[in-house]
C-alpha cells in the first residue's frame, strides 16, 4: 500500500471516531485542536469529493464504506435499500450455504463452456470454489446449486443480514441467475463486509481466496490492474438491469482494499455493461481515490 493511499484509509477509518468526537462536543470542548486527526479528516474529506466531483455520470451508482468500522461514508445510490436483482453478487454466500450442507467441502467442477451453461463460450475447464469464485463460472455453479433450495439459504441470509430467496426457489436463481431473488444493495454491501469479519470461519477462507484472485486474473481484474502492487478483495455480477430507462443488462462490483485488512468497501453498479466491464470503472475510481 502506498503512504497517501495509507493515509486515505486512516482517515476514512477516523471518520467515525471524529463522528463520535462531534456527538462527545459538549464535554470535550476544552480540548485542544487534534492537528493529526484535522489533517486525517481532510484525506477522507478528498476521497469522498473525488467521487462526488470525478463521477457523475448518472449511469454510475455507488457505495463507499468504512471497512473497519463498517460506516457508510459516501454513496450516491437512489432507493439502495430496495432489494434488486444483483447476479453472481449472491454466489459466496450461496456457496457457503452449500457447504455448511456438506461439512464444509467444496465440490470440483469441470465447466464445457457454453455447452454446459457457462456464460463463457470457451470451457473453464476443471475448477474448484476458489477459481470458480474468481472467474464466477455459472457452470459450476449450476451443479452446486442443482439440488439447494431457497429454504436451505435462510441460515446464511440471516447471518449475514441478506434478503432471503424465496423458500421454494431452486437451481440456477439462487446463484443469482434472473430476477427473483433480488437484495437491497445496502445489505449485500454490508454482508461482504460479515464475510470478511468471518474469514477465520469454516468455508470462509477458499472465497475471500476465491475474490482475491478474482482481482488477479478473473472478473474483477479490472480493479486489480487499476490498484497494482496493492491487492484487493473482488465480486463481480451482471443481473437484468432496473433503470427506468432500461438496458439488457446492469454491472456490479464488490471492491474491498487491501485485501490484507481491507479499509474500504466500495461497491458499484454501472447501467447497460456486464461485471467485468464494471470492475474497469471500479478500478478506476479506486486509482482516483488513491491518487
Ligand atoms: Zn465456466
Amino acid at each position: 500500500m502506498g503512504a497517501l493511499k495509507k493515509l486515505v484509509a486512516r482517515a476514512l477509518q477516523c471518520c467515525a471516531c471524529c463522528l463520535s468526537v462531534l456527538v462527545c462536543a459538549n464535554a470535550q470542548s476544552t480540548r485542544p485542536p487534534d492537528r493529526a486527526r484535522t489533517a486525517k479528516t481532510l484525506f477522507a474529506q478528498s476521497a469522498i469529493h473525488i467521487l462526488d466531483r470525478e463521477f457523475q455520470d448518472p449511469g454510475i451508482s455507488y457505495l463507499l464504506f468504512d471497512a473497519q468500522t463498517q460506516t457508510l461514508l459516501s454513496s450516491r445510490w437512489k432507493d439502495s435499500a430496495r432489494p434488486i436483482p444483483l447476479g453472481s453478487l449472491v454466489k459466496p454466500f450461496t456457496a457457503l450455504a452449500y457447504a455448511q450442507a456438506h461439512n464444509f467441502v467444496y465440490p470440483t467442477h469441470v465447466c464445457k463452456g457454453e455447452a454446459s451453461g457457462c456464460w463463457r463460450i470457451h470451457p473453464h475447464g476443471e475448477l474448484d470454489i476458489v477459481t470458480a469464485v474468481a472467474v464466477s463460472c455459472n457452470s459450476y455453479f449450476r451443479a452446486l446449486t442443482a439440488s439447494l433450495r431457497g429454504e436451505q439459504l435462510l441460515l446464511t441470509t440471516t447471518a449475514f443480514g441478506l434478503d432471503p430467496p424465496a423458500a421454494e426457489l431452486t437451481g440456477v436463481s439462487l446463484m443469482g441467475l434472473g430476477e427473483q431473488w433480488a437484495i437491497s444493495p445496502l445489505h449485500m454491501a454490508r454482508g461482504y463486509l460479515e464475510l470478511y469479519r468471518r474469514r477465520e470461519q469454516p468455508g470462509v477462507r477458499e472465497l475471500l481466496k476465491g475474490m482475491a484472485e478474482s482481482a488477479r486474473r478473473g472478473t474483477g481484474a479490472g480493479v486489480g490492474r487499476a490498484l497494482q502492487p496493492t491487492d484487493a478483495l473482488v465480486k463481480t455480477g451482471t443481473a437484468p438491469c432496473t433503470h427506468p430507462h432500461s438496458a439488457p443488462a446492469d454491472g456490479f462490483v464488490v471492491a474491498l482494499v487491501p485485501a490484507n485488512q481491507p479499509e474500504i468497501l466500495l461497491m458499484i453498479r454501472v447501467h447497460g455493461v456486464a461485471g467485468a466491464k464494471a470492475a474497469v470503472t471500479a478500478g478506476h475510481m479506486l486509482q482516483r481515490m488513491n491518487d
